[in-house]
């Protein structure tokens, strides 16, 4: 394990408490000692608008606005589904792909109307994450990861959120990632795997 200044703080620009909960586990076995400071845990700032084109633009354009209002080096995610049959879409526009507000079913709902005519040789996809970290000396570093796979017909699995329930990943085969249990989808997700990536550099990128 390496050798760690007790004192670091990082500020996780998020307020999905699953994000947080898994960042908090990874970032904890890398950085011994790190106290994690979530957007509830750091003074109220305007959030900006994720008007990137791609993943790693908006999890800097996050991680950038947290190291402005905190002074603290910021760690920052974005993720998103990227379907071939759609040319990759909805990818950034994950989140709000049937409109505001944020709607997990009605977004599952339009992509298995917008898929229902692709056959089943067509409908593979992947998901991707990026993760930034931003230092307050201005030093940024984004790491990505992805995880392959199908979607369904129709939804099935209780677990995992958004479009969990209509993916099956490759290298899970029979079980979409919202039936694995949590660590196996961490195992092989886009955002473990960019997590996994990250954490080793995370002593020296925090220090
Ligand atoms: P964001 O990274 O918080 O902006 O989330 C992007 C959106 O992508 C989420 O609201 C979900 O719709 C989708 N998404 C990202 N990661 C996952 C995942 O692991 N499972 C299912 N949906 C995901």
């Amino acid at each position: 394990m390496p050798d760690t200044d007790p004192g670091v703080r990082v500020h996780l620009a998020s307020r999905n408490a699953k994000k947080i909960a898994e960042m908090e586990r990874i970032l904890a076995e890398h950085v011994p000692g790190v106290t994690v400071l979530g957007l509830d845990d750091v003074e109220a700032y305007p959030e900006p608008v994720e008007d990137a084109p791609t993943f790693e633009g908006n999890a800097l354009i996050k991680a950038r606005a947290g190291v402005a209002a905190t002074g603290l080096p910021t760690i920052a995610d974005d993720s998103g589904l990227c379907v071939d049959a759609l040319n990759g879409m909805p990818g950034v526009l994950s989140a709000r792909w049937s409109g505001p507000p944020k709607d997990d079913d009605r977004n599952n709902r339009l992509l298995l109307d917008q898929l229902a005519d692709v056959p089943d040789e067509r409908r593979t996809a992947h998901f991707r994450c990026a993760v930034a970290v931003v230092r307050p000396d201005g030093h940024e570093h984004v790491a990505e990861g992805r995880m392959e796979g199908t979607v369904l017909r129709e939804v099935r699995g209780e677990g995992g959120f958004g479009y969990d329930v209509l993916f099956v990943a490759d290298d899970r085969p029979g079980l979409t990632t919202a039936e694995l249990d949590p660590a196996e989808k961490d195992a092989v997700s886009h955002r473990g795997r960019a997590l996994r990536e990250l954490a080793p550099l995370l002593p020296d990128l925090l220090r």
